[in-house]
């Protein structure tokens, strides 16, 4: 990055575990703290392993730094800016500014992460790329980056979730990507994740798995933040820029399985900031969840009584998934990042009240960190006057028939 990479989640050359500061590398087990791990089975082990190596090769060699640096800047449109929002700032009474992942290709921070892994599976030699996918937003991102490289891609897609995004499956396809629909379990994306762990176990000489979160095995957490560090980095400085040289007090971002909340956390995780994360409140995996493993990874889980995965429930289809990164668990166990939910409700209203105050409509994904601000400013969590950075996490357009119908129903309901 030409400006605000910093050295915040950078250890470069390093793989000698953590040292001692927050979000450094995992040691060789993938640990942070309790969660995390590589708990996957012995047929996968290898090719865990063998991306281990090559990212940390990767990501310590200055030329795949310069060549993804320059993707994102020239493909991409980074270094995405922050904004001052004025007038909500003044109805809020508080400074909001917010990481504008909306602006980036594709209208979310997704493509940070999928054009690092696609540059990673060329370094491999591979020739293809798999990808889960829910409501098809890291589907279509990663059918994006593999257009952008000729790779092949297939991506695994729950049917009842084909069903309902059939958009998003006529955009890979018309991105050059295979949507394969997934018949086991209950058909929706963690079949999917299954679907594409047994795929890749079984292709892995040709192909790699690129997932969409900073979940599952080791080294996919770690990896995965250290590809959307960026955003937390060109924060930092831009807000250093504009705050005369000082960190907001707050940062707010979403957590889906937490890889937009991640990035920008790694740049702020070193400052006095407050760190809150805001999950879906059908899909609070800090406050409702048990600890346990799924898709390779011990984390906080959406479990039953007797350790069935529940599926979570959100207006938004970003945020869908019953558990959270193992970073996350680490974070919220130890305190340095707070975790607090939005439902439903809330977050439409944040929508409303960003798009009409600011002319920005932002992902429903992202109106959950926005929910947080607006229920908060003024109260203790908030005070007035204070300054808080909300990540941006995509732009809304993809949500505007769903709320037209919502709002619809409401009116005739
Ligand atoms: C996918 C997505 C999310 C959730 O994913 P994280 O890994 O938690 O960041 C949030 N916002 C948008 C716009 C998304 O597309």
């Amino acid at each position: 990055m030409s400006r605000g990479d910093g050295d915040a989640g950078d250890d470069r050359g390093g793989d000698a575990g953590d040292r001692g500061s927050l979000m450094a590398r995992p040691g060789p087990d993938g640990r942070f703290g309790e969660f995390g791990g590589r708990f996957v089975p012995e047929s996968l082990m290898p090719a865990c392993l063998e991306l281990e190596k090559w990212f940390d090769d990767a990501w310590s060699d200055p030329a795949f730094r310069s060549e993804l640096d320059g993707l994102l800047r020239h493909y991409g449109g980074r270094p995405t800016p922050v904004t001052e929002c004025r007038r909500l700032s003044e109805r809020l009474r508080i400074r909001l500014l917010l990481k504008r992942e909306d602006l980036a290709h594709t209208g979310s921070h997704k493509l940070n992460n999928v054009v690092g892994q696609a540059l990673l599976t060329k370094r491999m030699g591979k020739t293809r790329m798999i990808a889960e996918t829910g409501a098809g937003q890291h589907g279509v991102a990663s059918a994006t980056a593999a257009a952008l490289f000729g790779l092949e891609c297939t991506v695994f897609m729950g049917e009842v979730d084909t069903k309902r995004q059939e958009l998003n499956v006529f955009r890979m396809e018309l991105l050059g990507a295979e949507v394969r629909s997934v018949i086991s379990g209950s058909r929706t994306l963690k079949d999917a994740v299954n679907e594409a762990m047994r795929e890749w176990v079984a292709c892995v000489e040709t192909t790699h798995y690129c997932l969409g979160s900073v979940m599952g095995p080791h080294p996919f957490p770690y990896m995965v933040r250290q590809l959307q560090s960026v955003v937390g980095a060109e924060a930092r400085a831009q807000c250093r820029e504009r705050l005369a040289g000082s960190d907001p007090d707050v940062v707010v971002a979403c957590v889906g399985g937490g890889s937009n909340a991640a990035g920008t956390f790694a740049g702020f995780v070193d400052t006095p900031a407050r760190l809150i994360g805001v999950e879906a409140a059908g899909g609070a995996a800090v406050t409702n969840g048990v600890p346990g493993v799924l898709h390779g990874m011990y984390s906080r889980l959406l479990q039953d009584e007797v350790g069935q995965i529940e599926e979570a429930q959100s207006i938004s289809a970003g945020l869908d998934y019953p558990g959270l990164g193992p970073e996350h668990a680490h974070l919220a166990s130890i305190g340095r990042a707070e975790y607090s939910s939005a439902t439903d409700d809330e977050v439409l209203d944040a929508f409303r009240l960003l798009s009409r105050t600011e002319g920005i409509i932002p992902a429903l994904e992202s109106a959950h960190a926005l929910a947080w601000v607006a229920r908060n400013a003024g109260t203790a969590a908030l005070p007035h006057g204070s300054t808080v950075l909300v990540t941006l996490s995509g732009r809304g357009d993809k949500d505007v028939a769903q709320v037209r119908e919502i709002l619809a129903g409401r009116r005739d309901g």
